[in-house]
């Protein structure tokens, strides 16, 4: 396992030698002790950074693409082992570590691999006598910030479009979930990613992050985290007038209709809130349901929500594992007390589970709350296996409940009405709209939000679009033409 930091293609202890202890979710015993980055490090990886991007952001784009498509190869070579450490270091279940998230990841590597000598710039057709090309440059170097909730897929999602447009990295894993972005690293090297073109500094926000974000030689920053970091970012980018992309938080409203399939979705409902602990920024947190259906889809929805096997997610059968810390089951646990609070009403779980072999790590039931549109549980991301109730009687109704939060991430509806499928995803404010389905996602379908929820997209040409810059070159076909100042 490894446990430094990884600057110009060598693990390294960080210059002041500080350690941060990584935790497994299931009982708090600690994994390790990884050395802990601050802002001296992230400017000797910003420095060699800078230099390892003169060569590879002029490298054969076909050269980038197949160090990605190798680094894909080497994932699924070494799958069991990423997603046993995922697991351990996040409280993911095994089962979906190994169904979602390093498949995923292998994906992703593998697309903009596929991409990387595939994405052309274009000649716009302007004045006779003129040629002008645009061609899409690489930004530089890039400052990539990570957070807890799927560090392996999202170290993917962040990497894989800038190395393949050509930039340099510096990455910042979480500081609770490191070990497998250092993993990658590790691959990354053996697959002959040459020195310096990937760094990973993995330190506490306020000190490493910070500094990234400020770092006038970072040009650009991708960040994926909470909203009220996300505005800190925006502050620490003015100085250099960086670049800024931004995944933030969401409240995802899913809408089940009168004409929906009511199995799928029951199903498709109770994954898109407890899949991965309800940590997930798409996570679809707010039930909306027609009135007419909303007492039968209820009884099957809880019913459902109280057969999902929690435990440790190290074994197959577990379905629902522990929250990622011990700090974030507390926040998620107050939140049950607001909504009881504001006179919401717990209709499953808002508590830690009564089960000895439970007792020791960050586990939450399954929770399902009623509460008024205006709640704070209904406007306020929970992040947890949490989510709200409300009824509405008719589209509009359904629209307005919808669209009523700060955010605009992932969105849901069921409903067996094209015409209402159509006009609810037109009009609903969402970066993506599932229907029918919940979370499904691919390298090629653009991912991010609007509002409060960020902005910049993640995921294919779009991504390839936010890590170039266009550069607009004017020819002069005929070299004796003069163009001013004719004599
Ligand atoms: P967070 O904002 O606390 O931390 C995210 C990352 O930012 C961590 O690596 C952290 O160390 C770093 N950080 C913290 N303070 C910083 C600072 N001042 N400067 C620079 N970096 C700093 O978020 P979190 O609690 O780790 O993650 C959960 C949040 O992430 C949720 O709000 C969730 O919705 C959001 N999220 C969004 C998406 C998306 O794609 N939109 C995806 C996943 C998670």
């Amino acid at each position: 396992m490894q446990t430094k930091l990884f600057i110009n293609g060598e693990f390294v202890d960080s210059i002041a030698r500080g350690r941060i202890a990584v935790l497994n979710p299931y009982d708090n015993s600690q994994i390790c002790e990884i050395s802990e980055a601050r802002a001296e490090d992230v400017d000797l990886a910003v420095e060699f950074a800078s230099e390892a991007q003169r060569s590879w952001g002029r490298s054969d784009a076909s050269g980038r693409g197949r160090l990605l498509l190798k680094l894909a190869d080497a994932i699924e070579a070494n799958a069991e082992e990423l997603i046993q450490l995922e697991s351990r270091d996040t409280g993911h279940p095994v089962r979906d570590a190994r169904k979602l998230d390093v498949p995923r990841t292998a994906a992703c590597f593998r697309y903009f691999g596929g991409m990387a000598d595939k994405f052309e710039g274009f000649l716009p057709p302007v004045y006779p006598g003129y040629v002008n090309y645009v061609s899409r440059e690489p930004v530089g170097v890039v400052g990539q910030i990570v957070p807890w909730n799927f560090p392996l897929m999202f170290t993917s999602w962040k990497m894989a479009p800038a190395l393949a447009a050509g930039n340099a990295i510096v990455i910042k894993p979480a500081e609770l979930t490191p070990l497998t972005t250092l993993r990658v690293a590790e691959l990354m090297k053996e697959v002959g990613f040459p020195a310096g073109v990937v760094n990973v500094v993995p330190g506490y926000g306020h000190t490493a992050g910070a500094r990234l974000a400020e770092h006038p030689d970072v040009k650009k920053i991708a960040f994926t985290g909470s909203t009220a970091t996300g505005r800190r970012i925006v502050q620490a980018s003015a100085g250099n007038l960086k670049k800024v992309q931004l995944e933030l938080g969401g409240k995802g409203p899913n809408i089940v209709f009168a004409d929906a399939v009511i199995p799928a979705a029951v199903g498709g409902s109770a994954w898109a809130i407890f899949h991965n602990q309800g940590q997930a920024c798409i996570a679809g947190s707010r039930l909306v349901l027609h009135e007419k259906i909303a007492d039968e889809f209820l009884q099957k929805f809880t019913a459902l929500a109280k057969s999902i096997r929690l435990g440790n997610p190290l074994e197959e059968a577990t379905e629902m594992g522990p929250l990622t810390s011990k700090q974030h089951q507390e926040r998620v646990l107050h939140f049950a007390g607001v909504a009881k609070k504001e006179g919401g009403e717990i209709l499953l779980g808002g508590k830690a589970p009564e089960r000895e072999d439970l007792a020791k790590g960050c586990f939450v039931e399954p929770t399902i709350v009623r509460a008024k549109v205006d709640d704070t549980v209904n406007q306020e991301e929970v992040f947890g296996p949490f989510v709200t109730v409300t009824t509405f009687r008719d589209d509009d109704e359904a629209l307005a409940i919808a669209n009523n939060v700060k955010y605009g991430l992932g969105s849901g509806l069921w409903t067996t009405n094209l015409s209402r499928a159509h006009k609810m995803a037109r009009e609903i404010n969402a970066g993506m709209v599932w229907v029918n389905s919940y979370k499904v996602v691919h390298p090629g379908s653009p991912f991010g939000g609007v509002g409060e929820s960020g902005y910049g997209r993640e995921m294919g040409f779009e991504a390839m679009r936010e890590y170039t810059y266009p550069k607009s070159v004017w020819v002069n076909v005929d070299a004796q033409v003069v163009p001013h100042y004719q004599r």
